[in-house]
């Protein structure tokens, strides 16, 4: 183990609460494609167009094709060492507040107890008029879901672009950066906010800020364990 490990392990056996953010970078090793540096277009748009509500709301269908294949694609891959490994952390030491902004399920597949999805997951659908959700693991629908309440059409339950954070996300997250004494930082760019300003909260309050990510990154400094996640979580956390 290098020295640099060794220094951010003895950080987060000190902290009394952990906050913890990843990102698509998390679940790479799995076979899932990151945001940044890889054309995730489909159907000739790009990504960005097709995460959107205009999108959804121009043509329900082609949305929720993208989403059904996002389903099938994420479950034939399987949680990694770095999954595994944060989950297993966080049952052990208690006091850590996995806040995700991915869609794929991995963390759950993982057993990590309570993840806060910030972004949703594709595989929970939303009423697009009482904003009910559900748990839903279909992989195609003859016809479009329907609320099991009020019966309106039900959407994709991801936050898209243009989208806010559902607002018990946002508080729950919230309230755990603000007790946090110890914040890692796995697998984002932190380039999309609101997520990207916890980082900055971490470097207000003069918290630690532990990084783990191949790339150097752009935000603010911290202790930076530079290469991938899969290799550097079961050292850090085991
Ligand atoms: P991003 O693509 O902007 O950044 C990914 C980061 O992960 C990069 O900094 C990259 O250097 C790093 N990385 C790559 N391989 C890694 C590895 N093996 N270990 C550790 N780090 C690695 O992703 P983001 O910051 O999460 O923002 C993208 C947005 O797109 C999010 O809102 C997310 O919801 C969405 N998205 C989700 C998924 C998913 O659920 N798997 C996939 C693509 C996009």
């Amino acid at each position: 183990m290098t020295d640099i490990i060794q220094q951010a392990r003895e950080l987060l056996v000190k902290a009394k609460s952990v906050f913890v953010l990843t990102g698509a970078g998390i679940s790479a090793e799995s076979g899932l494609k990151t945001y940044r540096g890889h054309d995730l277009s489909w159907r000739g748009r790009p990504y960005q167009e097709i995460v959107s509500t205009d999108y959804f709301e121009s043509d329900p269908r082609a949305s929720w094709d993208w989403h059904l294949e996002f389903r099938d694609t994420a479950r034939r891959v399987q949680p990694n060492a770095a999954h595994l490994a944060l989950a297993e952390w966080a049952k052990r030491r208690k006091n850590v507040t996995l806040v995700t902004q991915n869609i794929d399920g991995l963390h759950e597949r993982a057993d990590h107890p309570d993840p806060i999805l910030f972004h949703g997951s594709v595989w929970i659908t939303r009423c697009t008029r009482c904003e009910v959700w559900r748990r839903d693991y279909a992989l195609a629908y003859e016809t479009l879901p329907m609320c099991l309440i009020c019966e309106a059409p039900e959407r994709p339950g991801v936050v898209w672009f243009g989208d806010t954070i559902p607002r018990r996300t946002l508080e729950l997250a919230v309230l755990a950066s603000q007790d946090a004494d110890a914040f890692l930082v796995v697998g984002t760019s932190a380039q999309v906010a609101p997520a990207s300003e916890f980082l900055h909260v971490a470097r207000e309050r003069g918290v630690p800020l532990i990084v783990v990510n191949p790339e150097a990154p752009k935000g603010p400094e911290g202790i930076h364990l530079q290469g991938p996640a899969g290799e550097i979580l079961p050292q850090l956390l085991n």
